[in-house]
């Protein structure tokens, strides 16, 4: 039978505090390599979407640059037809030769709208790269500081949890070792709570009224210990 006074059980409500932190910033030190890499992958979708419109300012200027093209060649087209014209001898070929410079000039009419709606294009996607340029500029410094502020968080958590883990050692050597074996037990069972408070003769650990004569003898000086009839949680009596 494993016995314990108040003092030893108050030895294990402390170390159980101790632990139940522990716990807390291990987990967060945990979370620390996510929250990193979601911030750099922020930034690396910022830059692609970036590299994104730059392609496509690109490629418009290699379409400006063919529309242009094809607007010379006609052009050149234009003048050779015309020189053509010197030299036709029937009125069917003088016809057709007209009619291939018409259509010419139709083509560039077209290949000039075609131009103008490019060079607009052009000049929105430019302007929205600047734009997206400078608001990178500030997301970048923005990021930077969130992970000096995480990098500093974790620092001080390791440094805490350094001071936790010394304490639960510390607090340790005071129980006894069947006691400690038997905490170590519950607490595995019961999600790291094996102690709870009983308070108003209800328990802690499961919000439910221990029986009246329990409640009493729980209160008065023993070493024996107590479990919960309900949740099997070691509980402990103390005045407030
Ligand atoms: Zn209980």
């Amino acid at each position: 039978m494993v016995s314990a006074d108040l003092d030893q059980i108050l030895s294990l409500v402390k170390l159980q505090e101790n632990e139940l932190k522990l716990i807390e910033i291990k987990k967060s030190l945990e979370n620390i390599p996510e929250q990193i890499n979601e911030l750099e992958n922020s930034l690396l979708e910022f830059e692609n979407k970036i590299a994104e419109k730059e392609k496509e300012a690109s490629d418009l200027n290699k379409e400006y640059r063919a529309e242009e093209a094809e607007l010379d060649d006609n052009l050149n087209n234009i003048e050779k037809n015309r020189e053509k014209l010197i030299y036709v001898k029937t009125n069917k070929e003088y016809e057709a030769v007209l009619k291939s410079v018409e259509d010419l000039k139709e083509k560039n009419i077209k290949s000039e709208d075609i131009i103008l709606d490019i060079l607009d294009k052009i000049e929105k996607y430019e302007k929205n790269i600047k734009c997206l340029k400078i608001e990178f500029t500030g997301f970048k410094h923005q990021i930077k500081s969130k992970k000096k502020q995480i990098e500093s968080e974790q620092d001080s958590n390791i440094k805490e949890s350094e001071i936790l883990s010394s304490n639960c050692g510390e607090i340790s050597k005071d129980i006894k070792p069947d006691l400690l074996e038997m905490y170590y037990k519950i607490t595995k069972l019961k999600g790291n709570y094996a102690l709870a408070r009983v308070v108003n003769s209800m328990c802690t650990g499961c919000d439910l009224n221990i029986p009246p004569q329990m409640y009493n003898e729980l209160q008065r000086d023993r070493d024996t210990l107590t479990f919960c009839p309900y949740c099997y949680r070691i509980i402990y009596w103390k005045k407030d």
